[in-house]
C-alpha cells in the first residue's frame, strides 16, 4: 500500500515529489509517456527563479528528479491506465499492474493542440514552437517576420511578447473576429508590429527539406485563395489539450476537461489532490506549477495525518 502516489513529473509532479518525500511519505512517482513534462520540449527557460543565465528544460527537469530522489521519491517510467477512485484506498492500474495508494495527487499536465499538419511535426524545435515565452528570444527568431496562430487570450499573449524580437508578427486567425478578451484584442490589434491576416489558415509550413522555417502556405478560409507568407518561425496557440482523460466521470472537470478543484488542491474525491497544468487553464508557467505542486503535496500530507490521527 502507498501512502503517495503522483501521476506525472512536470514541474507540479516533481515538486509534489520532493515535499512528500521531505515529509519521509516515500511517494511514488509515475512518469507517463514524456517523462518531465513539456518542459522537456522547449529549449532555454529563462523565466525559472535562480537561474540568471537561464537553464536548459531537459536539465532543470532532470535536477528536479535528483532533488525528488535525494530525499525517497521512487520515480517510475509508467503509464496509469485506469484508475478506480470509488473508495479509499484507490486502485490504480499501472502497465496491467494494480497499485493501492492512500492519496493520490494528479499532475498529469496538458499538451498544446496542434495544427495536425505533417510539416508541422517535423519542423517543431526546428522554427515551429507552441510557446513564446520559451523561445521567442531564441537568435534565430530576432530581428525576423514570425507568424503566431490562432485568435485567443493565448495567441494575442504570444504575439505581444514576441514583438520584442521579431521585425513583424502575423496573427494569423481562422476567423474575422478574435476569441480573446476585448483588452487583450484591442491591445494586439492596436500594436503597430502585429499585422492580423483574417480568415486564414495555415495549410502547410515551408522548409522540410531546409529544416527550418522560411514560409508558411495560407488559405483563406471565405475565398479559398492561397498565399506564400516568408518568416522565421512559426508559434502555434491554438488552445491546450488538459490530460484528465483518464478521470472523466471521475472527478469534477469543466467544460475544457480541466479538473476543477474543490479547495486549494482537493478535488472533490477526499484524499485525491491535483496540481499543475491539468488544472490551470490561465497561468500555465513551470514556476506556477512547482507552487501548485508543493500545495497538493502539504495537502496530501495533511489529509493524511487527520486519517491517522
Ligand atoms: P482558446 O481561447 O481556446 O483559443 C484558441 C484559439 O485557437 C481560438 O481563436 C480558435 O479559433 C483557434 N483554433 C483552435 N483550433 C484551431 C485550429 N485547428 N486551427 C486554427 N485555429 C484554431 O485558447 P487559449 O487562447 O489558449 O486560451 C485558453 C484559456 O486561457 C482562455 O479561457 C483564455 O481566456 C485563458 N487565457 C487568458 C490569458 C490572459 O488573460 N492573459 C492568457 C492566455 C490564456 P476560434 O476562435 O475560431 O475558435
Amino acid at each position: 500500500m502507498e501512502k503517495v502516489v503522483i501521476i506525472g513529473t512536470g514541474c507540479a509532479g516533481l515538486t509534489a515529489a520532493v515535499y512528500t518525500a521531505r515529509a519521509s511519505l516515500s511517494p511514488l512517482v509515475l512518469t507517463g509517456t514524456l517523462p518531465g513534462g513539456l518542459l522537456t520540449t522547449t529549449s532555454t527557460v529563462e523565466n525559472f527563479p535562480g537561474f540568471p543565465e537561464g537553464v536548459d528544460g531537459f536539465e532543470l527537469m532532470q535536477r528536479m528528479q535528483q532533488q525528488a530522489e535525494k530525499f525517497g521519491a521512487r520515480v517510475k517510467f509508467a503509464t496509469v491506465e485506469a484508475v478506480d477512485l470509488s473508495k479509499a484506498p484507490f486502485t490504480l492500474t499501472v502497465d496491467g499492474e494494480a497499485v493501492a495508494t492512500q492519496t493520490l495527487i494528479i499532475a498529469t499536465g496538458a499538451s498544446h493542440r496542434h495544427l495536425g499538419l505533417d510539416s508541422e511535426a517535423r519542423l517543431e524545435k526546428k522554427g515551429v514552437t507552441y510557446c513564446a515565452t520559451c523561445d521567442g528570444a531564441l537568435p534565430v527568431f530576432r530581428n525576423q517576420p514570425l507568424v503566431v496562430v490562432g485568435g485567443g487570450d493565448s495567441a494575442c499573449e504570444e504575439a505581444l511578447y514576441l514583438t520584442r524580437f521579431a521585425s513583424a508578427v502575423y496573427l494569423v486567425h481562422r476567423r474575422d473576429q478574435l476569441r480573446a478578451s476585448k483588452i487583450m484584442a484591442e491591445r494586439t490589434l492596436a500594436n503597430p508590429k502585429i499585422k492580423p491576416v483574417w480568415d486564414s489558415v495555415v495549410t502547410d509550413i515551408l522548409d522540410v527539406t531546409q529544416e527550418k522555417v522560411t514560409a508558411v502556405r495560407l488559405k483563406n478560409v471565405k475565398t479559398n485563395a492561397e498565399s506564400e507568407l516568408a518568416c522565421a518561425g512559426v508559434f502555434i496557440a491554438v488552445g491546450h489539450v488538459p490530460n484528465t482523460q483518464l478521470f472523466q466521470g471521475v472527478l469534477d472537470l469543466d467544460e475544457t476537461g480541466y479538473v476543477v478543484p474543490k479547495r486549494g488542491t482537493a478535488t472533490n474525491v477526499p484524499g485525491v489532490f491535483v496540481a499543475g497544468d491539468c488544472s490551470d487553464r490561465v497561468y500555465r508557467q513551470a514556476v506556477t506549477a512547482a507552487g501548485m505542486g508543493c500545495a497538493a503535496a502539504i495537502d496530501a500530507e495533511r489529509y493524511l495525518a487527520h486519517l491517522h490521527q
